[in-house]
């Protein structure tokens, strides 16, 4: 997808610190971290938003999920516990437009929500 940041760091046009990536899925540290730990993760398919998610998504989402676990361990904050963020659309405050998960972690994170 043109324009696209996130596309354009799955094609390495933009350098990004890579931690974990497969044909389908790719996961790369925040630019702008919020937390020690600060890691996105997406699927390599450019979907919009979480509202665009079609059956045939399903798979890619459940397979980012035990991507996240993976990398919860490796970052050491599987048992101090973490944050997964889903930003989407305008309230949801999304602003880059490529679905991705926030694993946030290594600090006592406030606000529940
Ligand atoms: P959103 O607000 O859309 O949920 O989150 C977008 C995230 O992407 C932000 O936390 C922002 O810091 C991060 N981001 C934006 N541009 C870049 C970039 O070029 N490289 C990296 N690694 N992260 C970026
Ligand atoms: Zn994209």
């Amino acid at each position: 997808m043109e324009d696209c940041i996130f596309c354009k760091i799955i094609n390495k046009e933009i350098n990004s610190k890579i931690l974990y990536e497969d044909e389908e899925i790719i996961a790369f540290n925040d630019i702008n971290p919020i937390a020690p730990i600060h890691i996105l993760v997406l699927p390599k398919k450019h979907i919009s938003k979480l509202t665009d998610l079609k059956k045939e998504d399903e798979a890619v989402i459940g397979k980012i999920m035990s991507v996240i676990n993976k990398l919860a361990k490796e970052n050491n904050i599987a048992e101090t516990g973490f944050r997964v963020v889903a930003n989407c659309g305008v309230d949801g405050g999304q602003a880059v437009g490529h679905i991705h998960f926030h694993l946030l972690g290594g600090r006592k994170l406030e606000n529940k929500m």
